[in-house]
């Protein structure tokens, strides 16, 4: 079967060529792919920046048919739609597995990172962690909702956001598309988006930002304090250090940043504001199993919409070649179908 793994030299692209996959094993399930999303973390796998990691196969927005169970597994049954995200395993019996901190499992697997992952013909899954994807939601959708989907409602959780709070979506690019969907549709918050770019901030104005902030002409967090008293929590989706350090500032009392971008280096934190105004800052990365299940199912009620596209296997490199280039809008996902 055809599968997109990483070159010996890992210089940021990758091969599709005929892999054969071991048997499954006791737990697992083959699944058959039918559509896999194409991420930046993706492309930090192929370039070795998290260690090298040649012959990997990438991918961990997957959507595919299981095709084949081992005896003992019974969460899953033969034609069953599933999904193959980046929490692929957590080792099930430590403090954070056994408590719904699954994603902070410290022998944690990752799909197409130190597992073979989705972006291949078919992949193999351990049963008890493949979410189910419910009928009714569009499985080329459901790609998006595996990665970006679940990280940023997920961050909402992480905010404690409630209904008629306002939330800072930082950053309006994919990530933070989905967030002011979540934040606007499902947590009933008000929404107000931050970026530098015209056409994202005319896209957050279309899924429900009621304010909009170039950061390029506007004082951010002046404005914010100045138009609704700070915000009661700040979602960073933008790959810049500065955004976050901008975003404490944007907090109410009592606010919550909470960062899911992982730009290098360090945010600034003014004690004074942290200890007087008790913010809180946080930390999330990805969801859990439960996490997923609950994005899938707001997306087949048409909740959240992720903007995608597809492709074919054999595109590739020109898709990492437009990522890298900033030419994306929305998510190219491949459809191995497509010939
Ligand atoms: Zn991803
Ligand atoms: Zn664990």
């Amino acid at each position: 079967m055809r599968a997109a793994v990483v070159r010996e030299n890992s210089d940021g692209f990758v091969d599709v060529k005929d892999v054969t996959l071991r048997p499954i094993h006791n737990g697992e399930a083959l699944v058959k792919m039918e559509y896999c999303g194409l991420c930046h973390t993706d492309l930090h796998v192929a370039a070795g920046d998290f260690g090298k990691v040649p012959g990997r196969i990438i991918g961990h927005e997957g959507v595919g048919k299981v095709i084949q169970i081992a005896d003992d597994v019974t969460s899953l049954k033969v034609g069953d739609r599933v999904s193959v995200a980046w929490f692929y395993r957590g080792c099930g019996h430590c403090e954070y597995c056994t408590t719904g901190r699954e994603t902070l499992c410290r022998n944690v697997q990752n799909a197409g990172f130190s597992v073979d992952g989705a972006m291949a013909e078919e992949c193999i899954v351990a049963a008890d962690y493949a979410v189910k994807v419910p009928d009714g939601l569009d499985p080329v959708e459901a790609t998006s909702l595996t990665c970006a989907g679940v990280t940023t409602y997920k961050g909402l959780k992480v905010g404690n956001t409630k209904p008629g709070q306002w939330v800072e979506v930082v950053g309006a690019g994919g990530l933070g598309n989905l967030s002011i969907q979540f934040a606007h549709n499902v947590f009933g918050a008000h929404v107000i988006a931050v970026d530098g770019n015209d056409d994202k901030l005319n896209a957050a104005k279309e899924v429900g930002a009621e304010k909009t902030i170039d950061f390029r002409t506007t004082k951010t967090a002046e404005e914010i304090q100045k138009n609704v008293g700070g915000v009661h929590t700040a979602q960073i989706t933008a790959v810049s250090a500065a955004a976050f350090t901008d975003a404490v500032n944007s907090l109410r009392p009592d606010g919550r940043l909470v960062a899911m971008a992982l730009p290098q280096g360090d945010m600034a934190l003014n004690i004074a504001k942290t200890v007087l105004d008790g913010i809180q800052v946080a930390g999330s990365l990805v969801g859990t199993r439960q996490d997923l299940a609950e994005a899938f199912q707001f997306g087949k009620e048409g909740k959240v919409k992720p903007i995608v596209h597809t492709r074919r296997l054999d595109e590739i490199n020109d898709i990492i070649q437009e990522m890298k280039d900033g030419k994306i809008t929305g998510r190219m996902v491949v459809d191995f179908s497509k010939k």
